[in-house]
């Protein structure tokens, strides 16, 4: 039995000042993730801070987007007639992920802090990088059927596992952090990292700091698909999604974005499939070289190979889709 200590600060202020005078606090929220956690072993916070009771929960929209608070649940933003009707992308990643009862606890926030599903990192008796540094990688060598092929380091090849990160990252998505002293905006893809040699961070978050806010920016984007591959149909983490987001003129394609799941330690963005596809013709042939080229420089560990063949083919499935071929 751990001992710590609860609170309920009403206001930002506060509860960034409550982590920030603690040396081990964490915020819950959902506590779909952090419960689990802290039920194995592998975090053990003197307090916890709950954030329910701050004013986070807002969904507004404008011209410029759309600005989703911290704490709205997953399974409202999924329904919400603003991202159904201008961001059906986000709803489709949401409502591809985990069950109908996680998505009513789980909050916009927790789903982006939620930590790898690597089976080592949740076993406090086997080496591992991330959740203890030094120890070594298990899954290197050991069962790593759903890790990376992307972006992975000598020290760990974990794969983020939200679906909701993909689209978001497809879509340009930013986050805002409140601090003690200052507040940031970053995006998406700066804010989730690779793992390199401090595969203990999962992201640019620092101490006291607080996610209040989420906002993607308006776009023209006409087709879109969202596409995830996992062992079965309800509830299983993506082995490999793909996010597509396209504006085109007739058959031609204008913009597009892209990014894959699954593979990578953050949302894996397609760039150099973008820059290729500006300007071609939506049809398989060109569809095919993209999926190739989106491959680039994936490396298998043994048992995940088979990611490289099904990314590819995920990315041409994912296109064709959005294209409505
Ligand atoms: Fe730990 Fe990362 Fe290795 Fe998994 S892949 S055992 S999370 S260091």
């Amino acid at each position: 039995m751990i001992n710590f200590e609860y609170i309920k600060p009403n206001s930002i202020k506060a509860a960034v000042e409550a982590h920030t005078k603690e040396k081990s606090a964490s915020f819950i929220a959902g506590g779909t993730n952090l419960v689990d956690l802290m039920k194995k072993g592998v975090e053990s916070p003197t307090r916890l801070i709950d954030i329910n009771g701050l004013p986070l929960k807002q969904i507004s929209s404008d011209n410029e987007g759309i600005r989703i608070g911290a704490l709205s649940l997953n399974s409202d933003l999924a329904e919400h007639e603003t991202v159904k009707e201008k961001y059906p992308l986000l709803s489709m990643a949401l409502l591809a992920g985990a069950s109908p009862q996680l998505r009513n606890m789980a909050t916009v926030g927790g789903n982006i802090l939620q930590r790898t599903r690597c089976l080592y990192f949740y076993d406090a008796t086997l080496p591992c990088n991330k959740r203890n540094p030094g120890s070594g990688c298990a899954a290197i060598g050991g069962y790593n059927r759903m890790h990376a092929i992307f972006g992975t380091s000598n020290q760990c090849i974990a794969v983020h596992p939200s679906d909701m990160c993909v689209a978001l990252s497809a879509l340009d998505a930013s986050v805002t952090l409140n601090g003690a002293k200052t507040n940031r905006t970053l995006t998406l893809q700066q804010f989730l990292r690779l793992p390199g040699d401090e595969p203990e961070l999962d992201n640019q978050l620092q101490k006291g700091e607080l996610i209040t806010e989420v906002s993607v920016p308006s776009n023209d984007f006409n087709k879109y698909h969202y596409i995830k591959i996992r062992d079965r149909a309800s509830y299983a983490f993506a082995l490999v999604s793909v996010a597509v987001a396209m504006q085109t003129n007739g058959k031609t394609i204008q913009k597009i974005q892209l990014a894959m799941g699954g593979v990578a330690h953050q949302p894996w963005r397609l760039t150099a499939v973008e820059k290729m596809l500006v300007g071609k013709q939506m049809n398989r042939e060109n569809f095919e070289i993209a999926a190739t080229l989106a491959m680039e420089g994936a490396r298998g560990f043994g048992q995940n190979n088979f990611k490289i063949k099904m990314g590819k083919a995920a990315v041409l499935e994912a296109l064709l889709k959005a294209a409505g071929i």
